[in-house]
């Protein structure tokens, strides 16, 4: 039999561009090297991560605010074991749905790790090794995480975040290197849990592809919280001493310094990963950095090849690889679907979430658009106050002739999920006065983006 989609890779992209390929009445097999579905999202990604998150969250909470409630409550104890087999319980959860979901759509899954014979022809070598045809092929193989030569990693103490979701006991001083989402979430969890934590950046502000006003007010809220920050800082060695881990780097006046740690979590960022998927013997080509090179259709050299998700440019976010395998399906069937990468939000999930979409405004100084901006703080919001999450503020950017919204930046409660209303009033090119027309519920942290609207157009803020 002749498939008309083989989709190489379970994840976000993978899963969704099969499932939209099986409405489209295609036939298609998916093929997954190991034996649970989607992906590094599903099982050491996006689910995982925010599972622990949560946990540690209820924790910090009970420790340190419900009292601020007048609720007097002993300090609860861990159960580190217990809270790790939660997050395992809802990892399977979610990816049986996923084994549920290719049932339900009758898509073929194929366990094994595939490459390519030639464009039409995929092997997929597993318990059952075994040869299909294939008339279109989705890659969809995700990545892995970056490792320096200089560090050693030896997965025990010196770990990536996939074994920093499955520690066997709380560090007592975690030494996070890189402060972007990845390292500011897990060490998000174990400081909550009592950790010490370093984080060491070699940039000079955190998360700093976001707007820096967001990176500011989060080192700011993170230092309340315990965290001490090295930025500016390069790391020179990493070596495990036995149980401790010792980080030698320079720092931003080029002494050296040295950090110990009994755990060390490098997360310095993801490369693609293509190994042994024999892609390039058919003619497939890479970008300059590594990744498959595809065109604004996500065709890649090959035809018939298409490639999705963190394998190739753009932003290294599930909803991302998501969209595109909506968009790969659909155009493989004649569609013409259509994606806005400028309008793909980005978040970090620790507390306060952080939020943002559109324009940053150092990309707006640097093209010379002519802007202005609006902001509101939550110590404003009566909601806030209510939850006493204070911390925080929405800014708003809008043109400063047509006051369309260009970017919407959020540091405070709930940030990842009221970042779509942004996101939509951008996809239909709001102006900052249209948000600030609209009714918004009375007391909701989404107030606080109406109120930025107003603030940024002719300086209207109402309750501040
Ligand atoms: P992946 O999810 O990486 O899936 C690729 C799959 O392909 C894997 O299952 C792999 O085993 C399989 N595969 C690879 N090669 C082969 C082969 N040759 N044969 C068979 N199978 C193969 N993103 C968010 O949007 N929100 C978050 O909150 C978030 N949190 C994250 C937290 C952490 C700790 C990490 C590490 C990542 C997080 N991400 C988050 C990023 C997100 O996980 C990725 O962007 C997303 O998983 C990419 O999806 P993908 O489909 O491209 O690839």
């Amino acid at each position: 039999m002749t498939y008309d989609l083989t989709v190489i890779g379970s994840g976000p992209g993978g899963y969704i561009a099969a499932i939209r390929a099986s409405q489209l009445g295609m036939k298609v097999a998916l093929i997954e090297k190991y034996s649970t579905l989607g992906g590094t999202c599903l099982n050491v990604g996006c689910i995982p991560s925010k599972a622990l998150l949560d946990s540690s969250e209820l924790y910090h909470q009970a420790v340190h605010r419900f009292s601020d409630h007048g609720l007097e409550v002993e300090t609860p104890k861990i159960d580190f074991g217990k809270m790790i087999g939660r997050k395992g319980e809802v990892v399977k959860q979610t990816t049986d749905g996923i084994a549920f979901l290719m049932k339900k759509n009758k898509i073929d899954v194929l366990q094994g790790f595939g490459s390519f014979v030639d464009k039409n022809t995929i092997k997929i070598e597993g318990e059952e090794s075994k040869i299909i045809n294939t008339k279109n092929t989705v890659i969809a193989t995700g990545s892995k995480p970056v490792m320096l030569p200089f560090i050693e990693f030896d997965k025990k103490r010196v770990i990536t975040s996939t074994e920093a979701l499955e520690l066997k006991e709380i560090p007592k001083h975690l030494i996070v290197i890189g402060g972007g989402v990845i390292g500011l979430e897990l060490g998000s969890v174990y400081a909550r849990l009592g950790a010490e934590v370093t984080v060491v950046e070699y940039a000079d502000a955190l998360i700093p592809t976001m707007d820096v006003s967001l990176g500011k007010e989060m080192q700011k809220v993170l230092k309340k919280e315990g965290f001490k920050f090295n930025l500016k800082t390069k790391v020179e060695s990493v070596k495990v001493e036995g149980e401790e881990v010792v980080v030698k780097a320079t720092d931003k006046k080029g002494k050296e310094i040295e950090i110990k740690g009994d755990y060390c979590l490098v997360s310095i960022g993801r490369r693609p990963y293509t190994d042994k998927l024999n892609f390039e013997a058919i003619g497939g080509k890479m970008d300059e950095r590594g990744r498959i090179d595809v065109n604004d259709h996500l065709e890649t050299s090959v035809e018939g090849v298409y490639a999705i998700g963190d394998v190739v440019k753009g932003a290294m976010l599930a909803h991302k690889a998501e969209e595109e395998g909506v968009y790969v399906a659909e155009r493989m069937n004649g569609q013409k679907p259509h994606i806005n990468y400028k309008l793909i939000p980005g978040v970090v999930y620790t507390w306060p979430e952080v939020a943002s979409v559109g324009y940053t405004e150092q990309e707006l100084k640097e093209s010379k658009r002519a802007y202005k901006a609006g902001s509101f703080p939550f110590r404003a919001s009566g909601r806030a106050r209510a939850s006493m999450d204070i911390d925080g503020l929405v800014k708003v950017l809008a043109d400063k002739e047509t006051d369309e919204i260009l970017g919407m930046h959020i540091i405070g409660p709930r940030a990842a999920d009221m970042i779509s209303e942004g996101v939509v009033a951008m996809e239909f090119r709001a102006s900052a006065e249209d948000i600030s027309r609209m009714s918004h519920a009375h007391p909701t942290y989404s107030e606080a983006i109406k109120e930025a609207c107003l603030a940024a157009t002719d300086d209207r803020a109402l309750n501040m």
